[in-house]
């Protein structure tokens, strides 16, 4: 595996899949994507970014990571200049507590830069969280963390996330989580069609993850994207053979880049694990899933998201995590839950965030003159 330490002066910026005009985006609270890293350890074989150009061709075809040394840095200049801040994602491309961590700390220097502020800010790994990370976390009242746990079988694990840590490992996070005080996810995300998908199994993984202090549970089908086909069959194969035209035809829609399993399969696991988180006491919500409306915007498909049939929780993550203003030195929550794809009443004073666009830097920064002649950070509205 090679290292490339790289010096950029890349953007914080929110979501980057509004969809429209062939859909909606489904993420309902704003976020600052954070990715101090590409490339990741853990080297789940159907990870999506192994279809993304630049940086991650470089790490799929050829081991590379790339270490963006400078970023927190960069980060904090970023916030400094800023009224409105969302809360941060660490990270939707990379585990932010992958191995590299232990050398470089910079996902932990995020979490100090955003908890430092009383900027909220959300983890999600399938590695270890360190003690620390969970001391700054607990200390910034809608900070939260999710752990992804996809399966029992410590020899399936091993296959789908060779280089994560072991299922108690992840329990321990939640464990560890719930004693600081800090609201944690669950995600059994994605789910694995005739793998991963018995009933049985995903209850007594929701009963587990419950006990270990998991509030709100995260579930989605795995996709198949179109230009890793190859290697997710592959991995398929080193399974159990039978599973090819068991995929092959169960795999008929395909949304965008990528194949997903026919609705009607997905519907049918989403309502009973709806079903099971509710006998179990923990809200619920999709990830990415969407289906084929039928109806077709200038020759491309319009989907629907599915949490709407779905959802338990008003956000997604579960979580109601305000968007945040500054008042001197630090930011304070304004008075809303933070689902502003549903907003009627945009105390904040920013409309746009209702449509769910996939905004900038510079559309926050626009925003913060905005609020300073509003004065709302001033008063506290
Ligand atoms: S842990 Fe996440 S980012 Fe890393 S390889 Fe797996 S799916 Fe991709
Ligand atoms: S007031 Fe509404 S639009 Fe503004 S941040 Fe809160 S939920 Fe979003």
């Amino acid at each position: 595996m090679k290292l490339v330490i790289v010096n950029s002066s890349k953007e914080i910026h929110g979501w980057w899949h509004p969809l429209k005009p062939y859909g909606r985006r489904e993420c309902t609270a704003e976020r600052f994507l954070l990715n101090p890293y590409i490339g990741c350890q853990h080297a789940c074989p159907f990870c999506y970014t192994r279809t993304f150009p630049g940086y991650f061709e470089e790490w799929r075809d050829r081991e590379t990571l790339f270490v963006f040394e400078n970023f927190p840095q960069s980060v904090a200049k970023q916030l400094d200049k800023l009224n409105i801040a969302a809360c941060g994602y660490l990270s939707p491309v990379t585990d932010p507590f992958q191995p590299l961590e232990d050398k470089f700390h910079l996902s932990e220097q995020l979490v100090r830069i955003f908890t430092e502020r009383n900027i909220p800010i959300e983890v999600i790994t399938k590695g270890r969280i360190p003690q620390g990370v969970l001391k700054l976390i607990s200390q910034q009242k809608h900070s939260f963390v999710q752990v992804s746990i996809l399966t029992w079988d410590e020899n399936l694990r091993k296959i789908l996330v060779p280089g994560g840590a072991d299922t108690e490992t992840l329990l321990d996070n939640l464990r560890r989580a719930k004693e600081a005080g800090i609201y944690a996810v669950a995600r059994l995300d994605p789910i694995f069609p005739y793998l991963t998908d018995n009933l049985l199994d995903l209850r007594r993984l929701v009963r587990v993850v419950k006990e270990a202090g998991a509030k709100h549970i995260i579930g989605s089908v795995v996709d198949i994207p179109v230009k890793t086909r190859k290697e997710v069959f592959a991995l398929l194969a080193r399974i159990d053979r039978k599973l090819i035209p068991a995929y092959r035809e169960l795999f008929q829609e395909k949304i965008g880049y990528s194949l997903h399993a026919r609705v009607d399969y997905r519907r049918h696991i989403f309502g009973e694990l709806r079903k099971i988180c509710e006998e179990e006491g923990v809200t619920f919500a999709l990830c990415m899933e969407f289906a084929l409306t039928g109806r077709e915007y200038e020759g491309r498909p319009i989907v629907e998201g599915l949490n709407k049939y779905f959802a338990t929780s008003k956000n997604c993550e579960g979580m109601d995590v305000p968007i945040y203003v500054r008042r001197g030195d630090k930011f304070e929550p304004l008075p809303c839950d933070g689902a502003c794809l549903y907003c009627a009443n945009p105390v904040c004073g920013i409309e746009e965030l209702a449509t769910g666009g996939a905004w900038h830097l510079s559309d926050y920064l626009k925003w913060s003159k905005r609020l300073v002649s509003l004065q709302l950070w001033k008063e506290g509205d």
